[in-house]
């Protein structure tokens, strides 16, 4: 994988399925899931909310993903810049090494999940997480967020805000594939993510994230 550039911003579910596989030279492989988001064709239109509330009954008042509307510029030279966020599913999760019951976790091939049933509802990992990307779920009465949809990537299909994306601004694969979209995608130009300060390595990219606007 191409290093992203630095920039400073400031349930119990299905048995997984393995994260390993042969690759075309016939050599093994373990899978390292990521999301690239490619801010020059976001739209704003929030279809990407409205498809994971559907696709994960998230319920009212929460989300797992949400679009930021930030201006950039001055006038009379300004322009919105829309900015989807979701769990970055990061390589160095505060939210994992928090968890006093080992009830949210990464997997092999860089999901991180919560397990319903060990999750007691105590909400480290929602203070823990420095992106807000975590909630209480009411409903479950446990920690809740992305789960790069899951039960769909374990079925070999795309997240359900990947498939509704109008501009086609979000893209999901493994990047430890040189062949896959996203990795050709994150090769061709200079990716950003958020808060890289913070030492979290994030798995969500951006293409075009503007410093100084996002915090
Ligand atoms: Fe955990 Fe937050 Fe990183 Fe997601 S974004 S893995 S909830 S620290
Ligand atoms: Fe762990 Fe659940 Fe507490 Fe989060 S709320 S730290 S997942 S027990
Ligand atoms: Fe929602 Fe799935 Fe997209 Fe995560 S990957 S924001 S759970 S639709």
């Amino acid at each position: 994988m191409k290093e992203a550039t630095v920039l400073g911003l400031g349930a119990s579910l299905a048995v997984a399925i393995s994260p390993t596989y042969v690759n075309a030279e016939g050599t093994k492989q373990t899978k390292h899931y990521a999301m690239l988001v490619d801010l020059t064709r976001c739209l704003g239109c929030q279809a990407c909310t409205a498809s994971c509330k559907a696709e994960n009954n998230v319920p009212f008042g929460v989300f797992r993903t949400w679009v930021e509307r930030h201006e950039k510029g001055t006038f009379p030279d300004v322009s919105l810049q829309f900015v989807p966020r979701l769990c970055n599913h990061c390589d160095n999760p505060p939210c994992v090494q928090v968890c006093p019951v080992q009830a949210t976790y990464k997997r092999e091939d860089g999901l991180v999940l919560v397990k319903d049933d060990r999750c007691i509802g105590c909400g480290a990992c929602i203070k823990a997480c420095p992106y807000g990307a975590r909630y209480f779920n009411p409903i479950k009465r446990v920690a809740d967020k992305c789960t790069f949809c899951q039960p769909r990537v374990d079925q070999g299909l795309e997240p359900a805000c990947v498939t509704t994306c109008v501009g086609r601004a979000r893209v999901f694969g493994d990047i430890n594939d040189p062949s896959s979209e996203i990795s050709k995608r994150i090769g061709r130009k200079p990716v950003q993510v958020l808060k890289p300060a913070l030492g979290t390595e994030p798995m969500v990219f951006y293409i075009g994230l503007d410093v100084v606007q996002v915090r």
